[in-house]
C-alpha cells in the first residue's frame, strides 16, 4: 500500500492550492481527481479568462450560516497575497469592475500558476482516478481508488459543489462529511438565473435580450440581500450580474423587488417633464428607460403611450414610476445546478476549525473550497475563498517529520 502524509481530493482550484503549499512545506502529497481534465472549472471561469480574485475580498461578501467562520482564513491569506503569486508568474492580468481581476490572457494561466506551485512541492497528481471509499484506521485514513490502495495521515477533502455535473461535480464531499458525523446546510444552486411561470412571464418574453441597471433586493434583517448590477431579461425570467447575486439571497416563495431605474426619481422626473412639454408619455419615457422596456410596459396601458405628458394626471404618472422603481415579483424557481456557478450550503462550519478547517469529529480530516458553506458573491470572491481556505489548511497539516509551517 501507498503511504502518503496528506491525500488532497479533488484537483479543483482549492485542491491544486492545498496541495502546491502542502507539498512545498516538505508535505508527501497525493492529488487525486476523477475528472477526465485537469481545473474545467477554473478554465471556463470568468467567460475564459478567469476572475481569480476580488481586491476588496472580506467577510461581508460571503454568505454562510455562520458569517464568522471565514474570517480568520481571508483575513491570513488575502487578495494581495495571491496578486503577489500572480505577479511572481508573470502572468499579466486587469481590474474589470468593482475590484474584480482578471486575466489579460486566459484562465489556462491560472491552471498553470497552480501546476507549478504542485510540482514545486513535488505533488504526485492522480487524474483521472475515482475514490471507492475512504475509512479511518487505527493510524491513518485508507482508501481504495481506481489505482490501487492508499494510507495517509490526513485527508482533504475539496471535491467542491454540485454545480455543473457534466464537468465533473459530485456529492462526494458531502457524502464523505455525513459518513463521519459531520452535519451539512441544505445546499442549493446559487449564483444562478431566477424563471418565472410562463403564463405570468409572457409578457416580458419580446424584452429577451434587453440588459439594463437595476437596483435588486429580497429579504429581510440579516438575511437581506441588496445589489445595483446589470440585469438581463431571458426567454424564462431573469438574469445577469444582479440576479445572479441576489439569487444566493432567494428563498422559494419569496419575493425580488427591482427598481428599474435606480439613478433617478422617476415620478419627479415625469412631473417635471410634465410641467415643461407636451411630449407623449411613450417618448419621455423612452428618454428615460430602454425604448423597448418602455413600449412593453405601457403595452397593457395601450392609450397612456401616446397621450401627451400634460393629458395624464398626476396619480398615473405616480403609479406608472412606482410600478417601475418598486417593481415586485415572485420566481417560480432557478435554473438549476445545470447553470448556477456555485453551489449555496454544504459541510457545516461548526463541525470544522476556521483556523485549519480541520474536522471536530475526526482528527486528520479536512475541508476546504466550495464544500463548505461558504459562499461568495459573483466577482472573485469564490476563488479568494478556494485561495484561502485551502493555504489555511495547507499551513495546518500536520507534518510527520516536525517541520513548521
Ligand atoms: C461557469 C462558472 C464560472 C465561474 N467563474 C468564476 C469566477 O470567474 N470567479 C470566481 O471566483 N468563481 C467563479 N466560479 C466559481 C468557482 O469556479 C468555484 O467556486 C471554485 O472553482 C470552487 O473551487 P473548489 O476547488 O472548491 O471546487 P472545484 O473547482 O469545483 O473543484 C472540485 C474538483 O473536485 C473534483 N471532484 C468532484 N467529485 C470528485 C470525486 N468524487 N472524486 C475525485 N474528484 C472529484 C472535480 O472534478 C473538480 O476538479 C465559476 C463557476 C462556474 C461554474
Amino acid at each position: 500500500m501507498q503511504s502518503f502524509d496528506a491525500v488532497v481530493i479533488g484537483a479543483g482550484a482549492a485542491g491544486l492550492f492545498c496541495a502546491g503549499i502542502a507539498g512545498q512545506r516538505g508535505l508527501k502529497v497525493l492529488l487525486i481527481d476523477h475528472a477526465q481534465r485537469l481545473a474545467e472549472k477554473i478554465r471556463i471561469s470568468g467567460g475564459g479568462r478567469c476572475n481569480f480574485t476580488n481586491r476588496d475580498a472580506g467577510p461581508a461578501n460571503f454568505l454562510s450560516a455562520n458569517p464568522h467562520f471565514c474570517r480568520s482564513a481571508l483575513a491570513r491569506y488575502t487578495p494581495q497575497d495571491f496578486i503577489a503569486l500572480v505577479r511572481r508568474h508573470r502572468i499579466a492580468f486587469h481590474e474589470k469592475h468593482k475590484g474584480q481581476l482578471f486575466c489579460d490572457g486566459s484562465s489556462e494561466e491560472i491552471i498553470d500558476l497552480l501546476l507549478r506551485e504542485c510540482d514545486a512541492g513535488g505533488v504526485t497528481r492522480w487524474q483521472p482516478c475515482a475514490v471507492q471509499a475512504l475509512r479511518r484506521g487505527a493510524e491513518a485514513f485508507e482508501l481504495d481508488t481506481d489505482r490501487g490502495p492508499v494510507r495517509a495521515a490526513s485527508v482533504v477533502v475539496a471535491t467542491g459543489g454540485l454545480s455543473i455535473p457534466k464537468i465533473g461535480a459530485s456529492d462526494f464531499g458531502y457524502r464523505v462529511a455525513r459518513q463521519f458525523g459531520h452535519r451539512i446546510v441544505d445546499t442549493r444552486p446559487a449564483l444562478v438565473p431566477l424563471t418565472f411561470d410562463a403564463a405570468s412571464w409572457a409578457p416580458f418574453v419580446p424584452l429577451a435580450g434587453l440588459s439594463l441597471e437595476a437596483r435588486i433586493e429580497t429579504g429581510s434583517g440579516k438575511a437581506r440581500g441588496e445589489f445595483v448590477e446589470d440585469l438581463l431579461f431571458t426567454h424564462r425570467g431573469l438574469s445577469g450580474p444582479a440576479v445572479l447575486q441576489i439569487s444566493s439571497y432567494w428563498q422559494p416563495g419569496t419575493p425580488i423587488r427591482l427598481d428599474l431605474a435606480p439613478t433617478l426619481d422617476l415620478e419627479a422626473a415625469l412631473l417635471a417633464a410634465k410641467r415643461v412639454s407636451r411630449r407623449k408619455l411613450g417618448n419621455e419615457l423612452a428618454e428615460i428607460l430602454p425604448r423597448r422596456l418602455a413600449e412593453t410596459w405601457l403595452a397593457p396601458r395601450a392609450d397612456w403611450s401616446d397621450r401627451p405628458l400634460p393629458d395624464l394626471r398626476d396619480r398615473d404618472l405616480h403609479e406608472l414610476a412606482a410600478g417601475l422603481q418598486r417593481w415586485e415579483l415572485v420566481p417560480d424557481g432557478t435554473e438549476g445546478y445545470r447553470k448556477a456557478e456555485v453551489t449555496a450550503g454544504g459541510v457545516d462550519t461548526r463541525d470544522l476549525s476556521s483556523q485549519t478547517m480541520e474536522s471536530r469529529q475526526v482528527r486528520g480530516l479536512y475541508f476546504i473550497g466550495e464544500v463548505v458553506d461558504v459562499t461568495g458573491w459573483l466577482g472573485g470572491y469564490n476563488f479568494q475563498w478556494a485561495w484561502a481556505s485551502a493555504a489555511a489548511c495547507a499551513r495546518g497539516l500536520p507534518d510527520p517529520r516536525g517541520g513548521v509551517a
